[in-house]
């Protein structure tokens, strides 16, 4: 049987029904299932799969901040000292020299430098980490590969953007968050419209391909007119794609946030309020929803590959390439090595030393069953494309998916019943509605969170 009852994407008595806290699935399983793990096995996988073709997505951690914003919950290290960064490249250079041998041959079709602030390296330190990358792995040339990295406009000059593109970087994203001066005081992160105009202008005028804008809303001091105004802001300044993420606010667990003012931040209501507004502003001005806080305009690969049905998604959020092997460098960095996961220490001190010694520096990861393959690829197809086909499943897997999933097919009985799927005999189809819960969707087929359902509070919530 077919349940079309699809109501209006935005129904807020569904919202509310499903807004619970849940994984981003950015991988499955989480890093919550990671185990220790003694780096020798890395070099083990390594050497079993040297031979591979697999193209590469490289992922490179600079940590270092000048400034830390109040609402952050990333890995990253407080300093205004330069010569820190020469020190961790001397170590990340150490690292990629360890892997080299094994992966050195292999196509890197995604390099992608996150942080901290990659751009608190000065230009020379840019070139730097850029020739070191290019001397122990296969960088592709004309632009034919997606290089991106993350922008802070506060510390980034025109010189570190031109050469950046020069070097063969093709893709930005810019941390904006939101453009209301209050809620920038709140957070500790000032900066003005002009200033993100001015790196939009260099982007393009430099032949970016792509510009990103991550925005947050729920921030302090934000209100659903204050944040229309950001919306109006942002849609003038016509990025390529917009990410907009929900603020957790865990002031347990990331230090930072105790210094914002609990009193200042948007109630649940207001914060639906906003999200809401935002939404409609954004496809009024013509972007697509993507899913999991992502919009895009019409023309974009990303776009182009959702109705194409081959979006895919990983560490580095929604991707056109799939079937890639990662290799994360530097602290704190996930690496995906043929169906096994391997995550770096995430102190400082620890990866420095280990790597210093000569050893490499993972100390958690996790080693994909076959069950887990089969939920990973569900997950993958439900929360990128929309739609998982059973015959292709059972085809992959060499099993028939309607009876392995005969429990999670009865669960999604009430995600048909408010609308967020459609099942029958040959498919389970995400609706309109749906796509903006893929969370609560995907977490039906999260064998980990169905064993264990308190950990799903270790995350942050749908919306
Ligand atoms: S949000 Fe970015 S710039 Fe701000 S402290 Fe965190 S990592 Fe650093």
């Amino acid at each position: 049987m077919t349940v079309t009852n699809e109501p209006k994407i935005w129904d807020r008595e569904v919202i509310l029904k499903y807004n619970i806290s849940g994984p981003r699935y950015t991988s499955y399983p989480t890093a919550v299932q990671f185990e220790d793990f003694d780096p020798t096995r890395t070099l083990e996988i390594a050497q079993k799969h040297k031979n591979s073709h697999k193209s590469l997505s490289l992922y490179v951690h600079v940590p270092f901040c000048r400034h830390i914003c109040f609402y952050c919950g990333c890995n990253k290290i407080a300093t205004k000292d330069p010569a820190r960064a020469d020190a961790y490249l001397d170590i990340l250079e150490k690292e990629m020299q360890m892997l080299a041998p094994y992966f050195s041959e292999r196509p890197v079709r995604q390099l992608h430098w996150g942080g901290g602030t990659p751009t608190f390296l000065s230009v020379d330190q840019i070139k730097r980490l850029f020739l070191i990358i290019k001397k122990n792995f296969s960088l592709l040339a004309d632009d034919l590969g997606e290089y991106s990295i993350e922008i802070d406009p506060r510390v980034t000059s025109r010189d570190q953007l031109v050469l950046l593109r020069e070097l063969g970087f093709n893709r930005i994203s810019l941390g904006v968050q939101d453009f209301n001066p209050d809620t920038q005081v709140a957070i500790n992160r000032l900066q003005s419209y002009d200033m993100v105009s001015e790196m939009m202008h260099i982007a393009r005028q430099n032949g970016f391909f792509s510009v990103s804008f991550d925005l947050i809303y729920g921030l302090p001091k934000q209100t659903r007119e204050s944040f229309d105004r950001t919306i109006e802001q942002v849609i003038a300044l016509n990025p390529d794609r917009i990410a907009v993420y929900n603020y957790a606010h865990l002031p347990e667990r990331f230090l930072p946030q105790r210094r914002i003012n609990e009193s200042e931040l948007p109630s649940p209501e207001e914060k639906l309020n906003i999200l809401d507004s935002c939404i409609h502003a954004l496809q009024q001005a013509g972007y697509v929803y993507i899913g999991m806080d992502h919009f895009a305009k019409p023309g974009d690969d990303l776009v182009e590959a959702l109705n194409e049905g081959t979006l895919q998604r990983n560490f580095q959020g929604y991707s056109t390439y799939g079937n890639m092997d990662m290799l994360g460098l530097g602290v704190s960095s996930i690496s995906y090595i043929n169906q096994t996961f391997v995550q770096n220490y995430r102190d400082i001190e620890q990866y420095e030393q280990v790597i210093s010694s000569g050893k490499l520096a993972s100390f958690k990861g996790y080693q994909l069953n076959d069950d887990d393959l089969i939920r990973q690829r569900v997950i993958q197809e439900l929360s990128c494309n929309g739609r998982l086909k059973f015959d292709a499943l059972d085809e992959q897997f060499d099993i028939d998916s309607r009876a392995y999933f005969a429990d999670e097919i009865r669960r999604l009985a009430f995600l048909a019943d408010d609308g967020l799927v459609t099942v029958d005999n040959h498919a389970i189809q995400v609706t309109k509605a749906g796509r903006l819960l893929l969370r609560p969707i995907c977490m039906v087929f999260d064998a980990y969170l169905q064993k264990s359902p308190t950990n799903k509070n270790r995350f942050s919530k749908v919306l």
